[in-house]
């Protein structure tokens, strides 16, 4: 079972990944967690990368392409042997991000990034995607005070105005609407155990027997 988390900053996806994973491994499941852009030697290199900022001068077409590069060595190092193996798969952030990111507020051409999608994804298409959904201005505040912690600097993109995490959150809600069998959303303004609660209901269904 390969089931991805998305949405904008501070919408809590990594705490709830790690909550469904004590869930389910309290179950007896073997449970993967894993993250975007990264999850595999190679893609953690390139996601040093993209994240420093370092990629930028060269154009939103050559991220896009690492990132890409990134998500094709996670995918067949990582979460296609995972999957094989029989194990839950959670991942942090997929090809919707990069639908998103590089797509809808990178303004690439939509055959672009479906044509990298398709090499990077390589069939592995998710079971189950759980789209976070929140107001920008709620999302930007707690990715802010997260950063202001010990030892976080915020990222670049986190720099990012308003409206462009206001245009994401739509673009998330869009794919939801598009594909309601493999997407589902969910209010993440709510408490976290709440939020919990929702996720392993989604997921619950889909378990293997
Ligand atoms: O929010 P998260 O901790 O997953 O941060 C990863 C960062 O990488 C995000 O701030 C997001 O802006 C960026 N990203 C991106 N395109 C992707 C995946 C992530 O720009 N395809």
């Amino acid at each position: 079972l390969f089931v991805t988390f998305e949405g904008g900053e501070g919408a809590g996806k990594s705490t709830q990944i790690r909550l469904l994973a004590d869930a389910l491994r309290a179950r007896g499941l073997t449970v993967l967690m894993t993250r975007e852009p990264g999850g595999s030697k190679g893609a953690e290199a390139v996601r040093h990368v993209l994240l420093s900022g370092a990629a930028e001068p060269y154009g939103i077409r050559m991220e896009a392409i690492l990132f890409a590069a990134a998500r094709s060595d996670h995918v067949e190092q990582v979460i296609r042997p995972a999957l094989a193996a029989g194990s839950v798969v959670l991942c942090d952030r997929f090809m919707d991000s990069s639908r998103v990111y590089q797509g809808v507020t990178g303004n690439l051409e939509q055959p672009f990034i479906e044509a990298l999608e398709r090499v990077a994804i390589n069939g592995v298409v998710p079971d189950c995607t759980i789209i976070f959904d929140l107001p920008a201005s709620v999302g930007l505040e707690r990715a802010r005070k997260r950063a202001g912690g010990p030892g976080e600097q915020p990222d670049r993109f986190e720099k990012e105005e308003l409206q462009t995490h206001e245009k994401r959150r739509e673009a998330f809600l869009d794919i939801a609407a598009r594909e309601p069998l493999r997407c589902r959303v969910i209010d993440a303004t709510k408490a976290q155990d709440t939020i919990a609660a929702e996720v392993l209901a989604i997921v619950e269904p889909l378990l293997p027997v």
